[in-house]
Parts: structure tokens; C-alpha cells; sequence
């Protein structure tokens, strides 16, 4: 396609990403591939089967699944008319309303528990700032359909193998539990009474919070109200046997895998939709943005949403988080290179070398070719050609020269220090040589 220069004299003004969210060039997004991969391959050992669900679904999903008086409900949806019907729908804030809805619409507990997980973009309107952005990805596992506290336990223990894997260290589980709505209930009677009594301490969203969802005041990050949120009536000490009991089941379990954790009954987390054990991962190396993954059990969200009750539990990390930290604390080099790097001297020889090229990447062989980023002026000389095959970090240049193609050959020559000899090989049984382009690293 030839662009007319005439006719675009006036430089039309960047585009540029909508702030908050953000582009993963590479070669950074060699590492996210990685981090995936070390996921699917974690969730095979545990069973947990992969479900991906739609980015937009009805608000009215969010409101009603994760409570109307929520920091994300309140004021960080991305919600908009579908202006050809009218449907009212948002941008998906997180993910285990719509795996419910999911699961519910298609009936996929009629024959017992599932264990999923997924991975994917979120939006929340926040405030962009390092570990917090507009889109930012999580990745979650649930398991719905299970009612005992074993199912807890094996949530944290898998995202606790995680880290371990990555090796990540100075990553703290604190837990908590929140009983049953009857317990709750009691509390929080208490709690609004605690409140009332020093009123004057309450910050506006405080204020606003006392009737409507006194408990998440408890989970308030302004300093100023720490004091008060420390001595406030504890959610534990009206917990029930048998709340209790599995609370006891779930730390018994995580103490004989010698998983550290610690009790923290402020811990409320910002969604309504939880009951019985909450927790969090938190570490001391990413500022404020301290939470890395955060879950717990929500036993009625699935009747919520219109589902026969049953009860389930999850989490979900945040993967900038994550690898944010994994670049704190060890350098993951990862490099995204060829094994082959072909050299084509004469643009007549690009037809034979890219048959070639076809068969060496349907025989496995990762290759990249030159092509000059200049048009009309040729492939370039070998010596720049070169220069890109070293630093496309190939092990191996592929040199499709005259001579050798004329006898139906090319050149094989290592790029690395300690490589053999060059050596010239036939085109037509690339099939017998392939396999000695292998990656040396
Ligand atoms: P926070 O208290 O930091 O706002 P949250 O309680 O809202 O977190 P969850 O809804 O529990 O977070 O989401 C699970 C995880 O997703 C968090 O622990 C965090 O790692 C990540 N996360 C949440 N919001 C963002 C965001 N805006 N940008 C990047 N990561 C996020
Ligand atoms: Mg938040």
C-alpha cells in the first residue's frame, strides 16, 4: 500500500492508552506468559478446570452479587447503556459474580462440585497508582459446591504452593472468619453501638457506612481511625461452635503443611458476598498495594444470584501485584529469542528460503527472518544482517547465499561462543538436520 505524503500534511494528534490501563509490551510479556503457564500447570495438579466468562454483564449482576453498598459498587464500575437496546452493563470489576452466574446458568453443579479458575482482564475506576490501576488483571480459582472447611484449607494451600514455586518470599496469609449472617447480625449490632458511642472519630465514609455496612468500616485505611477500629467489638467472639469448629478445621489443616498464617479479626474484605473464613495475602514490599490475593468462603452468593443454594469458596490474586513483587525480590530473566536467525542476502533468494523457513517452524524450529525496514533499498549488507541475527539472540544464522543455493544448500553457522564449525546442509532433507537447531540455553 503506497501512502499519498500530500495528502497527509498535517501530523493527526496520538492516540493514546486510556489512562489506568496498560499496554504489556515485550519483552515483558514474555514473563506474563510465563507466570500463566506456571499457573494452568499448578491448577492441573489441583484439579481445578480452567471457565472463562464474558468481560460485560448486566450491572445488576455486580449490585446485587457483590452489595450495593461496596467500594467497587459505589463508585469504581465501569457501567454503561448499550445504546442499540437500552441493557444496563458494566465492564467486570472481578470475577466471581459472573463464574456464579455462570455455573448457575448453566447448571454446572448438578452432579457435584466444580473446581475452576480463570484469568483476565478486570476494570475498576481507582485511582492509578503503582499496584492499582483501571484495568489490571486477576486470576482466581473456586471451588463451588464444597461446604467443608478442607476446601478452604486446599484454596490457601494452593495459592501458598504458588509462591513457593515463584519463590517468593516476606508473603503473609492472615485469616480471619466472619461466620454465619445470625452471628453477624449480633455483631453488628454491637459494632453500630461502638460506633455510635464515638461518632465524633468517624471519618464521612464512616458516617455514611454506620447503618448501611457498618462492618466494612472495620477495613478503613485511614489512619486516623485505627485506634478506634482496634478496640472495636471482634466478629470472633460472637461466632457460634460451630462457626468456631471451622475456623479450628481450616488452621489445623494449613498447621500439619506448616503454612504460616495469622489471625487478624479486622480482616473483613470489601465485597458482601463472604461468610465464615476470609483471608488475605499481604506482604510488606509493594507500599500500600500490599495485598497480592485475597478470597474466602461465600456459602450464599450462588442462591443470590438465583441459583439453588450451595455454598463455595475462592480467591483471587492480582497479577501486577504479583510480578511486581517477583521483580522486587529476584530478577526473572527472561529472554524471548529465535533459535535460527535467517540471513537472505538477495531478495531473488526469498522464495526458497522462506519454503524452507516454513518447514524448519513445522518441524518446531523457532525462526526469524530479515526483512529490511526500509523499502526499495534491498535486504541490506551480511554485515548488518549479521548484527540483527545477533541480536534477535538466535543461536544460529541460516545463510541463504548464492552459491550454496544454487547446489540446493545453506549455511549453518553457530552465533555463540564455543559453536561448532559452519556447515552447509541440503534443502531438500531439511527433515535429517532440523533437529540440530536446538536451543542451547
Ligand atoms: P485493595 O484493598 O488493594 O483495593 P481489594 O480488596 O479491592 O484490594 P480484591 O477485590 O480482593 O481487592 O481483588 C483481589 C486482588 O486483586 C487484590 O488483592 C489485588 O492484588 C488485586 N487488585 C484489586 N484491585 C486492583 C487494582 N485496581 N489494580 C491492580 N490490582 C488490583
Ligand atoms: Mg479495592
Amino acid at each position: 500500500m503506497s501512502i499519498d505524503k500530500e495528502r497527509i500534511s498535517v501530523k493527526p494528534e496520538r492516540i493514546l492508552a486510556v489512562k489506568g490501563m496498560n499496554d504489556i509490551l515485550p519483552p515483558e510479556s514474555a514473563q506474563w506468559e510465563w507466570f500463566e503457564n506456571k499457573i494452568r500447570s499448578l491448577m492441573d495438579r489441583y484439579a481445578y478446570r480452567n471457565i472463562r466468562t464474558p468481560i460485560v454483564e448486566p450491572s445488576a449482576l455486580f449490585i446485587r452479587g457483590l452489595g450495593e453498598v461496596t467500594d467497587i459498587v459505589e463508585k469504581e464500575m465501569y457501567s454503561f447503556e448499550d445504546k442499540l437496546n437500552g441493557e444496563q452493563l458494566t465492564l467486570r470489576p472481578e470475577s466471581t459474580a459472573g463464574v456464579v452466574r455462570a455455573v448457575v446458568e448453566h447448571s454446572l453443579l448438578y452432579d457435584g462440585g466444580k473446581r475452576l479458575y480463570y484469568m483476565g482482564p478486570m476494570y475498576r475506576h481507582e485511582r492509578p497508582q503503582r499496584g492499582r490501576y483501571r484495568q489490571f488483571h486477576q486470576i482466581g480459582a473456586e471451588a463451588l459446591g464444597f461446604p467443608g472447611a478442607e476446601m478452604d484449607a486446599e484454596l490457601i494451600l494452593l495459592a501458598d504452593a504458588l509462591w513457593q514455586e515463584l519463590g517468593l518470599k516476606d508473603v503473609q496469609l492472615e485469616i480471619n472468619s466472619l461466620g454465619e449472617p445470625d452471628e453477624r447480625k449480633a455483631h453488628r449490632a454491637a459494632l453500630i453501638a461502638y460506633l455510635e458511642g464515638n461518632v465524633g472519630l468517624l471519618d464521612e465514609e464512616a458516617k455514611r457506612r454506620l447503618y448501611s455496612n457498618p462492618l466494612r468500616i472495620l477495613d478503613t485505611k485511614n489512619p486516623n481511625m485505627q485506634a478506634l477500629v482496634e478496640n472495636a467489638p471482634r466478629l470472633i467472639d460472637f461466632l457460634g461452635e460451630k462457626s468456631l469448629a471451622h475456623f479450628n478445621s481450616v488452621k489445623a489443616i494449613l498447621d500439619m503443611n506448616g503454612v504460616a498464617w495469622k489471625f487478624n479479626p479486622r480482616l473483613v474484605r470489601g465485597m458482601d458476598y463472604y461468610n465464615l473464613t476470609v483471608f488475605e495475602f499481604v506482604t510488606h514490599q509493594l507500599g500500600s498495594q500490599g495485598t497480592i490475593c485475597g478470597g474466602g468462603r461465600y456459602d450464599y452468593l450462588i442462591e443470590q444470584i438465583g441459583g439453588r443454594p450451595a455454598p463455595a469458596v475462592g480467591w483471587a490474586l492480582g497479577v501486577e501485584r504479583v510480578l511486581e513483587l517477583l521483580k522486587e525480590q529476584r530478577s526473572v530473566q527472561l529472554q524471548s529469542a529465535p533459535v535460527a536467525y535467517a540471513i537472505v542476502p538477495d531478495a531473488a533468494a526469498l522464495p526458497v528460503a522462506m519454503a524452507l523457513l516454513q518447514k524448519l517452524r513445522g518441524l518446531g524450529v523457532s525462526v526469524q527472518m530479515h526483512s529490511p525496514a526500509v523499502r526499495g533499498e534491498g535486504m541490506g549488507s551480511m554485515k548488518s544482517q549479521f548484527k540483527k541475527a545477533d541480536a534477535s539472540g538466535a543461536q544460529y544464522a541460516l545463510v541463504f547465499g548464492a552459491d550454496e543455493l544454487a547446489r540446493g544448500g545453506v549455511i549453518v553457522k553457530p552465533l555463540r561462543d564455543g559453536g561448532s564449525q559452519q556447515v552447509e546442509h541440503s534443502i531438500d532433507h531439511v527433515a535429517d538436520w532440523a533437529g540440530t537447531l536446538q536451543s542451547i540455553t
